[in-house]
């Protein structure tokens, strides 16, 4: 069937072809059409003229590689390191970071273009003065390569492991903690975990260091109940890393992409660091949701309070509120906070956070988002400004018609996924909700394709 249904494509594999780069997809990847067919092409950017080579090709797109560059854009960084590219730790290391920032209001505006949205607009995005080293977190896969345990990252959509000392985005202590851990697991032979095998005992080093406090926590992720050499290995750390205050194991013995187990048993100090954001202390565990860029996570969320227009006098809801660094954030500004959030352990540190801080008037509750929302209007709560801040799969539908229904005349959405957040935005329309201020991007991981957003809506009479 396939074989006579063969439709003539505009390019073969293996062919070279000159073109000029048109745009930059969302991830980052240059494109170049031919008779409307798009060809992506990784490391290109938008008016350079190229040679490239065809390496895959499929009904409605194919991939190509540069050969070589006629024309280069002006906005172009040459790279010492083409592996920062490919591993995804810098996919967007090639372009300035003006055009960085650009690049992302204009993925906000071109969205809501499509949408017939051409209406709202989008201010330019609120980039860092220093957008490097910026991280306060890493969890770099620990791999055997050529009979050597090696720290590094995954090629861009595999699990091939580069070896990489410098990780040019996290804070360089979170760096030196790592090599400190990589070189006592090879010093007491720990066997990395094989993900064909599902033999090996480490499989994940986590490295989380807090910005105000620098408070250091490592976590070593074992396939094993047992980590030969804890105690020896603890002990080196603890003499090494600035700041070390805590060590946990954890253990994940499912054949899984996820990074972590459940089972946490800790190793030195209290399992915990405690960090600081816009003034208030947060208690940090291994597998509780913490912003990665703390400078600029208190512009955000200083953004979405300012665009609240707190008094004091409002109740707030928090949805998808995490360890409740919103609410508690908001709490100071508002007369009731209630936060929902799905995972129990991070609504255990809510509280925990709430009381270490005398925050006493917030509510936290574990919960689906959604179902929360309706069981609330039910109760018959008025809140005065809902602020969501969702995953990237954005809002579940029941949310936004609970907000609808309970008329919260005022909406703050931090979005991290602007696909998402267009399509909620016309969502909230059929509410009866529009957006009354300009989108605000900020600019939470620079280097990399993420897009991070604040977004006004109100319920007017149209
Ligand atoms: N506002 C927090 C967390 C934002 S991340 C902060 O800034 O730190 C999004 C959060 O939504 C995560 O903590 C995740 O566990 C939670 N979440 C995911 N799906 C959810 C759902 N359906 N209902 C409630 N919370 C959910």
């Amino acid at each position: 069937m396939e074989a006579i249904m063969k439709v003539k494509l505009p390019v073969n594999k293996n062919e070279k072809k000159t073109g000029k780069v048109i745009d930059l997809t969302y991830q980052g990847n240059g494109v170049i059409k031919i008779d409307h067919y798009p060809i992506f092409i990784p490391n290109a950017l938008p008016g350079e003229k190229i040679t490239f080579v065809v390496t895959k090709v499929t009904r409605h797109f194919a991939w190509g590689r540069v050969l070589s560059w006629q024309k280069k854009s002006s906005d172009r960084v040459e790279l010492k390191d083409q592996r920062y590219l490919q591993t995804g730790i810098t996919p967007l290391g090639n372009l300035n970071y003006e055009a960085q920032l650009r690049f992302k209001q204009h993925q906000i505006k071109e969205l809501l273009d499509k949408a017939h949205l051409d209406d709202i607009k989008v201010l330019p995005t609120m980039g860092m003065a220093k957008p490097y080293r910026y991280r306060n977190k890493a969890q770099v896969p620990v791999k055997l390569i050529r009979g050597q345990l090696e720290t590094g990252f995954y090629r861009r959509g595999s699990h091939d492991l580069v070896p990489i000392e410098d990780y040019l985005i996290q804070d360089p202590v979170i760096d030196a903690t790592i090599l400190a851990v990589r070189n006592q697991l090879r010093k007491y032979h720990i066997q990395p975990y094989d993900e064909r095998t599902g033999r090996g005992c480490i499989r994940t080093v986590m490295v989380r260091r807090g910005y105000y406090s620098h408070e250091v926590m490592v976590v070593l992720v074992t396939n094993t109940k047992k980590l030969p050499h804890a105690a020896d290995i603890t002990a080196a750390l603890v003499e090494q890393v600035p700041d070390l205050k805590t060590v946990v194991q954890n253990i994940n013995d499912q054949k899984t992409n996820r990074l972590l187990g459940t089972t946490n048993h800790t190793l030195f100090g209290p399992g915990t660091i405690q960090d600081r954001l816009l003034g208030i202390k947060f208690t940090i565990s291994p597998l509780s949701f913490y912003q990665v860029n703390p400078q600029q996570t208190e512009r955000l969320y200083q953004t979405a309070i300012a665009n609240a227009g707190l008094d004091g006098s409002q109740t707030v809801i928090d949805a998808y509120c995490g360890i409740g660094t919103i609410s508690l954030a908001v709490a100071q500004h508002a007369k009731k906070v209630y936060g929902v959030e799905i995972v129990p352990e991070a609504i255990a540190d809510a509280k925990e956070n709430a009381k270490n801080n005398h925050i006493d008037n917030t509510e936290f509750v574990v919960g689906k988002a959604e179902e929360q929302m309706a069981k609330w209007q039910k109760a018959g709560l008025k809140p005065d400004v809902l602020i969501v801040d969702p995953p990237r799969k954005g809002l579940g539908e029941e949310l936004i018609e609970a907000a609808g229904q309970m008329a919260v005349p005022k909406i703050i959405y931090v979005s991290c996924n602007p696909a998402t957040l267009v399509r909620d935005i016309q969502r909230f329309m059929d509410q009866g909700y529009h957006v009354t201020k300009p989108i605000q991007p900020v600019d939470q991981f620079p280097q990399t394709t993420h897009v991070e957003s604040v977004t006004v809506l109100e319920r007017t009479e149209k």
